[in-house]
């Protein structure tokens, strides 16, 4: 076998794009131009062992190439991470087109994207993110099927938010259980930052279970609404979120809010939301939760309610059947935290092992054909 070192110190891992996909062993990078519409988007399928690569597309105004490049990198390795510990047959993929989607974007531009997409015969299966919108789903529809994640008034799944939220959710208690050998959720106070599609329907559910809930958002109105609805505290001062007494700290905003400064203040027993990329650094915070004695539950284990529906929907819609898969997050979080203390090891690295066992067990069964 070839060693990574060995390729590293090859004049092609001279490249700066051959040497970022080497580094986490990625299958395919597609750069796609196109001078007449101004597309300018980044293709990448990190894996497909398991299946053809899903993951949405992304329009942002980035810096320069080289940073759109380590983006659309990292997150396609995050999909195939994400749906391998799923116990879904997906690979990983993303997409970025580079560009301010409030003034760039056209149906003509969207079309094209759909046309390069189209022409990787489904070995990449796109959908929404970040600076794409439903409309933006239909003209890339209007060139490949190769697209999932779509409303249901498109023959689509519709919102994934409530089977993520649903989720979060099964996680959370999961992570009662290992924390405190009972997984109730009555009485517990929790902290939901971001009340969105997926932190609403999150505090719905943990409402009904008798949580005590403190909810913040910077969106003031909805905040309000949605406390009004469900009988939670709001949380005035944002800044304030993390020195709050709380058990359940539930990121359903933002990346990278478990850092160093808010692990200072942090008095939580467990952390368990939404968001993805909750750990500014895996290697620094994943093992700085420990030393302060926070059960971290894994953001791509928790929140893998959204790929299995859009799954679901690859298949032919059901909302039981996705409802059904999701549920298995419970005990996929109980079984990572097993690892974590079997290994002696972090919860993130517990579930990097699991995703990388089930590629490597599949990887298996696949050469033998
Ligand atoms: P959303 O855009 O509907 O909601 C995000 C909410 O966070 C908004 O209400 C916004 O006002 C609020 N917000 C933004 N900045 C904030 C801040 N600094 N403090 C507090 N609130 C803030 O998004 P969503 O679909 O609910 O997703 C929430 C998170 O979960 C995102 O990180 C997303 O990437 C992740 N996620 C979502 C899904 C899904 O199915 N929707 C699946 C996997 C992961």
């Amino acid at each position: 076998m070839i060693e990574v070192q060995d390729i590293q110190k090859s004049p092609l891992a001279e490249n700066p794009v051959i040497s970022q996909m080497i580094l986490n062993n990625h299958e395919q990078v597609v750069f796609c131009n196109d001078n007449d519409t101004g597309l300018k988007a980044i293709i990448a399928i990190h894996n497909t062992i398991l299946g053809p690569s899903l993951g949405g597309t992304r329009m942002w105004a980035y810096n320069n190439e080289m940073e759109a490049l380590t983006d659309v990198l990292r997150l396609s390795r995050g999909m195939t991470y994400k749906s391998a510990v799923a116990g879904l047959n997906l690979g990983g993929g993303k997409a970025v087109i580079i560009g301010d989607s409030k003034t760039q974007k056209n149906e003509a531009l969207m079309r094209r994207f759909g046309k390069f997409v189209n022409s990787l015969s489904g070995k990449y299966i796109t959908a929404e993110d970040v600076g794409v919108s439903t409309k933006d789903m239909e003209y890339i529809k209007m060139e490949t099927d190769f697209v999932s994640g779509l409303p249901v008034n498109m023959g689509g799944s519709g919102d994934p938010s409530p089977v993520t939220a649903y989720g979060v959710y099964l996680s959370m208690k999961a992570s009662a259980k290992e924390k405190w050998g009972n997984d109730s959720l009555a009485g517990k106070k929790v902290v939901v930052q971001g009340i969105g599609h997926v932190g609403e329907s999150l505090v719905k559910h943990l409402v009904k279970e008798g949580a005590k809930l403190s909810i913040f958002d910077i969106n003031e109105e909805r905040l309000k609404a949605i406390a009004k609805e469900t009988g939670a505290e709001v949380i005035t001062d944002g800044s304030k979120i993390y020195d709050m007494d709380m058990d359940i700290y539930a990121p359903c905003a933002l990346g990278a809010t478990v850092n160093t400064d808010t692990l200072n203040r942090l008095k939580c027993a467990i952390i368990c939301g939404a968001a993805n990329n909750q750990l500014a650094d895996e290697n620094v915070h994943g093992k700085m939760v420990i030393e302060k004695n926070i059960l971290y539950a894994p953001d791509f284990v928790v929140n893998a309610g959204g790929i299995i529906n859009v799954y679901y929907e690859l298949e032919g819609y059901n909302r039981e059947r996705a409802m059904a898969h999701a549920e298995k997050i419970y005990d996929t979080t109980l079984n990572i935290f097993k690892v974590s203390k079997e290994q002696n090891i972090p919860t993130y690295m517990a579930a990097n092992r699991l995703a990388e066992k089930r590629l490597s067990d599949i990887g298996k069964i696949k050469v033998s054909f």
